[in-house]
Formats: C-alpha cells, structure tokens, sequence
C-alpha cells in the first residue's frame, strides 16, 4: 500500500462518494498535491479502511469528492502497548508522542509522580491527538493511540497487572520480552527527578515488575522510546 492515506472519522460505504473536508483535504490537495483520478486511502483510527479515488477538487483545496472503492478492516497488532510515562518539557511531548505512536503505542497516560515537574496542560490532550494523527499517517498504523486521564503509578499498576516499571534497579530487557505478554503490555517511564523508592515499592506491590535500561541515566523520551522499540522488534514480531 504505497498510496497515502488520510483520516476520516466515519468511513462511507463502498461504492459512495464522499466529501473529504477540513485539514486532510487540504493536505491532500495543497501537501500532497492529489488530482483527479489518483488513488488514496482513508482510515477512521480504529482499524477500519477505505481506499477511494479522487474525483473534483472544490473550495480551492478543502472539499474533495471521494468514490470509496473498498472497504476493510484491520485486526490490532499485538502486543498493545500502554505507555505511562511522566511529561517531558515542551516541544519534547510531541517527539514522544509521535515516535512511541510510530512504534506502536495503542494507549499513552501522562504519569503524574512525586517528583513530576510538568503537569499536564489544557491543550496538552487535544495537541497529543495531533500528533498521534500524524505519527499513524507516517507510519501507515490505523489504531489512533487512545488517550488518557493523568495516573499516578500505583494507580496505573494496579489497574494494569504485571506493568514494567523502568527503574536502574530492574532486570535486564531480555528477562522483560522473555517474560511479557505477548498481548498487552503497560510500561511505566518515571519524570526527569526519577521515581521515589515509595512509588516503585507502591507499584511492585501492584504486580508491576522493574526493568533496567543499563547503566546509563537516559531522558524520559529516550527510556519510553528503547523500551517501546525493543518491543515493537521483539520475539513476537520477529519478521
Ligand atoms: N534523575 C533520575 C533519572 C530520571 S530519568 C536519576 O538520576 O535516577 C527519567 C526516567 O527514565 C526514570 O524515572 C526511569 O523511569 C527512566 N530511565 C532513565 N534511565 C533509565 C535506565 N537506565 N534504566 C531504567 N529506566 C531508566
């Protein structure tokens, strides 16, 4: 599939025409420069798909009428990742948002901790939706990543049985893919301060396990990410 794809949120029929509007019509007209008669897809960020051609350009690039040639679904990729993670500064909350989202994230909660020093803004959540929209077009992935309420990490633990927590202490990534599930995965990524030794023993007591990245003391986007690409190359995915 090498054609581009857009969002849609609701997907028409097969065999319909349809009016892309708003921003993705203008990004598929003025960006992508699209013309008449060239092929492209829609996704709704639930698995569902729609591979349409172009027919008219109106409203100077922000209508375009679709006829949906096909229609499909496409099952979740295993393991679902749920990443709980402390909020990295400005501009890096979208680096983490769109790589974890390229690396397949399903589910992402801002982790408020102790030492948490960003909290969440009014925008954050709507600005996080952007983002992932863009990281699932890039990387072609139709499960928009479903955002959450902010958690602390006892929470997320014990709403999450067996959770990584990434924490120096903790075993070796290999014990981690060896012992995971192979269906869903939650990993908890601590704020720039570090977890406190009560959060950890908080979240352990809640069944989450602690898993190291090796010696060296990483940013909050750089641990979320290895831990996430490990993963997303893991046993399971192997080919
Ligand atoms: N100031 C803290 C580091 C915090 S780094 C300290 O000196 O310990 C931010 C978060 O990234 C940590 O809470 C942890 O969850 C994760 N992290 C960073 N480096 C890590 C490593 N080597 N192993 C496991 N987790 C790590």
């Amino acid at each position: 599939m090498t054609e581009p794809l857009f969002f849609a949120e609701y997907l028409p029929d097969t065999g319909t025409t349809f009016m892309l509007t708003g921003d993705e019509a203008h990004h598929a007209a003025a960006s992508r420069r699209l013309a008449p008669g060239d092929i492209l897809w829609l996704f709704d960020g639930r698995g569902g798909l729609a591979r349409a051609t172009l027919g008219q350009i109106t409203k100077r690039g922000h209508e375009l009428a679709l006829r949906v040639e096909e229609r499909r679904t496409e099952s979740p990729s295993k393991p679902s990742i749920h990443l709980a993670c402390a909020l990295p500064k400005g501009d890096r909350q979208s680096v983490l948002l769109d790589m974890a989202t390229q690396l397949g994230m399903t589910q992402f909660t801002p982790l408020m901790c102790e030492r948490s020093v960003i909290k969440p803004g009014a925008r954050g959540p709507e600005r996080w939706q952007r983002v992932c929209l863009e990281a699932c077009k890039q990387s072609r992935r139709v499960y928009l990543p479903d955002i959450h309420e902010p958690a602390s990490p006892a929470k997320v633990a014990a709403c999450h049985h067996g959770a990584w927590i990434a924490h120096p202490s903790g075993v070796a990534v290999g014990e981690m893919l060896a012992g995971a599930s192979p269906d869903a995965l939650t990993l908890l990524v601590g704020p720039e301060g570090g977890f406190t030794e009560e959060e950890v023993r908080q979240a352990v007591e809640q069944g989450a396990r602690a898993v190291s990245l090796g010696p060296a003391i990483l940013r909050i986007e750089t641990a979320a990410i290895s831990l996430l690409a490990v993963i997303s190359l893991g046993p399971w995915n192997a080919g």
